[in-house]
């Protein structure tokens, strides 16, 4: 079991392992009566019902809400829905929220536990790759307005996470190598020995080998734990996780979201890191290291679309400043750094 400490306005911990109900357990302050599973129906209900169990073991009451996982889990038809049962269920600042499944439902959970009451303690668990290495650590959430996503959110630390990786079983190769790619991002930014692990060994051939899914979680998780102990409320260094993601954002978008999220980071990794190399900014083989270790986790990284069409998204993003975006380009990997380039200097670096 390992366990990371994020030192945040309100500290938050990861903890990463198998079956971890009694962690869960242990957490649960003393004046908590009830806590609320929120949970995604594609998960292992066995599992779910077990934490259930052990909650009431305790002498605590237990209330379980399903969702459908997925971005339809992440609106204000949802939240409502959920805030309601909450009321009439008497949930109390003292009790708990326990959110557990992919990055939408923790998402949601991190977003009704922020502006319920005012804000009661969040548990998450998170059963994709992608909700455990990213979306359920470092306090932001969100919810999608209409066709607008990720429009509202809020900062709101989880008090705990769980990363039992036992949930992991049942997700398709697809979802799981959608996680891998912000798992290879972050290595990008700032671990080289986590590249090197995942070039040498590709996480999701051996996504059976326990011990290894876990170090390589908490390598990929640390990172993230001190970049956002350094700037929670995304305002500066907090930038450099968007490696990829300013035209991985774009990509999404021009695909009307049929590129899931982690696909469209891995290309616009690639594409960014061409950027990098033409400009002498990244080391020579950085960008075929990046497509070797991609391929090798079963990622498409040829990106569908025109520059042209994508850079049209860019300047709705809302990270946009004064006509000038922040780029993250790598150096080698296992660093990056931060560069304000106004949009056109973007599209001419990207169709060069
Ligand atoms: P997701 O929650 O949609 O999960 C993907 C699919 O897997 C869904 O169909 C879900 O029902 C299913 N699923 C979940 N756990 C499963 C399991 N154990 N077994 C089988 N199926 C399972 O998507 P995701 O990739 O986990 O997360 C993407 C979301 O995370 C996006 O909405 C994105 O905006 C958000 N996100 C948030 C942050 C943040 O910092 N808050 C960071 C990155 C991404």
């Amino acid at each position: 079991m390992e366990r990371i400490k994020v030192y945040t306005h309100t500290p938050s911990e990861v903890v990463i392992g198998k079956d971890l109900n009694d962690e869960a357990v242990r957490f649960l302050p003393e004046q908590t009566k009830k806590a609320v599973l929120l949970w995604d129906e594609s998960v292992n209900s066995k599992y779910v019902a077990e934490l259930g169990n052990s909650i009431e073991a305790t002498g605590r009451e237990v209330m379980a809400i399903s969702v459908e996982g997925g971005e339809n889990a992440k609106t204000l038809g949802s939240y409502e829905r959920v805030t309601r049962i909450m009321m009439e269920y008497n949930l109390t600042r003292t009790d708990v929220l326990i959110g557990i499944g992919g990055g939408t439902v923790t998402d949601l959970a991190g977003f009704i536990a922020s502006t319920y009451k005012r804000g009661i303690k969040l548990v998450q668990i998170p059963t994709t790759l992608l909700a455990a290495c990213d979306a359920s650590v470092g306090g932001k959430n969100a919810l999608n307005l209409g066709p607008a996503k990720n429009a509202i959110g809020t900062f709101y630390q989880p008090s705990l996470v769980l990363i039992d990786t036992r949930f992991f079983a049942t997700l398709n190769d697809k979802t799981y190598s959608e996680g891998c790619a912000e798992i290879i991002k972050s290595g990008f930014l700032g671990d080289a020995k986590l590249v090197d692990m995942l070039d040498e060994k590709s996480l999701i051939e051996n996504r059976a080998d326990e011990e290894y899914v876990i170090e390589v979680l908490r390598r990929s998780i640390k990172i993230k734990a001190e970049i956002v102990a350094e700037d929670e409320l995304d305002n500066g260094i907090r930038n450099v996780l968007n490696f990829g993601h300013t035209l991985g954002h774009a990509i999404e978008e021009e695909s009307d979201y049929k590129i899931h999220h982690g696909e469209a980071v891995a290309m616009g990794m690639v594409l960014i890191t061409q950027v990098a190399e033409k400009k002498g900014i990244a080391e020579s083989g950085t960008l075929a290291r990046l497509i070797r270790i991609l391929t090798s986790h079963k990622l498409e990284w040829r990106c569908p679309y025109n520059i042209h069409a994508l850079i049209k998204h860019v300047y709705n993003d809302k990270k946009l400043k004064g006509g000038k975006v922040t780029l993250v380009l790598p150096e080698h990997a296992g660093g990056c750094i931060l560069v304000n380039v106004p949009m056109e200097e973007l599209r001419a670096w990207l169709t060069e």
